[in-house]
């Protein structure tokens, strides 16, 4: 199976024409965006690896499932067709929809998170830790060790450290911790998977405490494609008897459905408990509208049904995630330091090793990903001392282990061309690594600063 080459189960239908500029002109963009990528327009990106969230192609079944959609305010067919796919794929029977995954994390820790709360987990996402800390509630990572050394292999990265829990339940005491939360793939920790072993044991450990477990599940599939290739006793089990036992193990999930279910828009809470369901629907009507939209449309929550589908497809998650190891490797191969192994959506470059001259407050991969955008229009995103926040309490920049410009893979949308032109423009980069200098920032917002911070170039 691993020796055989892949070709991707689907051809191309419809293209989508892209604009090529010059050097000189992406500088020019660059510098009036203020070397925040998020404020490049799309339009002047060659190559755009900003993220995978909602950037997928959609398939001609989810296409015509769209013409399907009922916008009946209330009981539309499509939300009952979503929420039978929901059911029947992950086994949850309460299901919320919400506009999209940030919007099921404001709903559900409207329900769950009081001041002064603890919410452990592995590597929580920015938005997960944004609705934590802005609850006055704190995020504590109890990702293993090993997830912090870019080169180590290690098949499972995302899992947790059991003996760390355990160490932050008896400290902080159960009263103080409404759940945990467990992201599958871990995205932070650079999409990193975790096993079905971890999953078990973490449920295990929250049973014993009485403690609701949650996944923040995005990308679900790829993490059951990790399993079904990586883990002892699962090679034989298809990928949705994989994703029903992953999900058997928690008492619900918050998903964006931008990532694995390949649409545009749209994500949703699942749930065991009818009571948490029943808390959760009067912030739903508050926030995202009544119950059975949640600020989806009916078109959408069809091409989602239908895409979840999809997306739990061993052949598709198989070209995936090989285009994303054919990237790893072939920068690999150009000496290119990079996170190890490579995720389930991108490939992570090492920013403290590709620039050890610029430190971290600084922002080496933010300066990466500025030199990447001019030299080749590939877009990236920094995941780094930027996206990582000041302390809430002290305003402290707080470096995280790992300094990383991640450059995640849209879903059926580049070919492995594509991916030997960023190949190309890396390497330009790498060439002339010593010459590049350390940004500052000018302005920054008081959360989530990377969206709209900016920086100046030091000399
Ligand atoms: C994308 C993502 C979210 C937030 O979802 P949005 O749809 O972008 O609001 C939450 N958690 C993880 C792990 C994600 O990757």
């Amino acid at each position: 199976m691993e020796n055989m080459p892949y070709a991707e189960p689907w051809r191309i239908k419809m293209i989508e024409s892209v604009k090529t500029l010059t050097k000189e002109e992406r500088k020019k963009i660059i510098e009036k965006a203020e070397y925040n990528l998020f404020k490049v327009p799309a339009e002047d990106v060659f190559i755009d690896l900003l993220t995978d969230s909602g950037t997928g192609a959609m398939s001609d079944k989810q296409w015509s499932a769209i013409m399907l959609g009922d916008e009946s305010y209330a009981g539309s067919k499509s939300f009952f067709n979503m929420k039978n796919t929901i059911t029947d794929l992950l086994g949850f029977p309460y299901v919320l929809p919400t506009h999209q995954g940030r919007a099921a994390e404001n709903v559900l820790f409207s329900v769950l998170i009081k001041e002064g709360n603890i919410i452990p987990g592995n590597a929580h996402f920015d938005t997960t830790k944004g609705h934590i800390e802005f609850r006055k509630a704190t995020a504590v990572d109890c990702t293993i060790d090993e997830a912090s050394d870019t080169t180590l292999y290690h098949p499972f990265k995302g899992n947790i450290d059991t003996k760390k829990l355990e160490n932050v339940i008896n400290k902080y005491g159960v009263e103080n911790i409404p759940f945990v939360v467990l992201t599958v793939t871990c995205n932070t920790g650079g999409g990193q998977p975790v096993s079905m072993e971890n999953i078990k044991a973490v449920s295990t450990l929250c049973k014993k405490h009485n403690i609701t477990l949650i996944f923040d599940s995005a990308r679900f599939a790829e993490n059951a494609y990790f399993i079904k290739t990586r883990e002892e006793g699962y090679q034989d089990k298809s990928i949705k008897e994989i994703v029903k036992e992953m999900f058997s193990y928690a008492d619900g999930m918050t998903m964006s459905a931008k990532k694995d279910a390949i649409i545009n828009i749209g994500g949703f809470i699942a749930l065991r408990s009818n009571e948490i369901y029943q808390k959760a629907c009067t912030f739903s009507i508050i926030f995202e509208g009544f119950v059975t939209y949640g600020g989806m449309s009916g078109r959408d929550m069809e091409a989602l049904a239908a895409g979840l589908k999809e997306g739990t497809e061993y052949e598709y998650l198989h070209a995936r995630i090989s285009q994303v190891k054919y990237l790893g490797e072939k920068l690999k191969e150009a000496g290119i330091p990079l996170l190890e192994p490579f995720g389930g959506h991108a490939v992570y470059v090492d920013a403290k090793k590709f620039l050890p001259n610029i430190p971290q407050t600084q922002y080496p991969a933010q300066v990466l990903g500025v030199e990447l955008y001019i030299e080749a229009g590939v877009r990236g995103v920094e995941i780094g001392t930027v996206l990582a926040d000041r302390d809430p309490v002290t305003r402290q920049e707080r470096p995280p282990k790992m300094e990383l410009l991640r450059l995640a893979i849209p879903r059926r949308v580049y070919t492995n061309n594509h991916m030997d032109f960023i190949v190309w423009g890396l390497k330009k980069v790498w060439e002339r690594r010593n010459e590049l200098k350390g940004l500052k920032i000018k302005y920054e917002a008081e959360i989530m600063r990377h969206f709209t911070a900016t920086f100046e170039q030091l000399s």
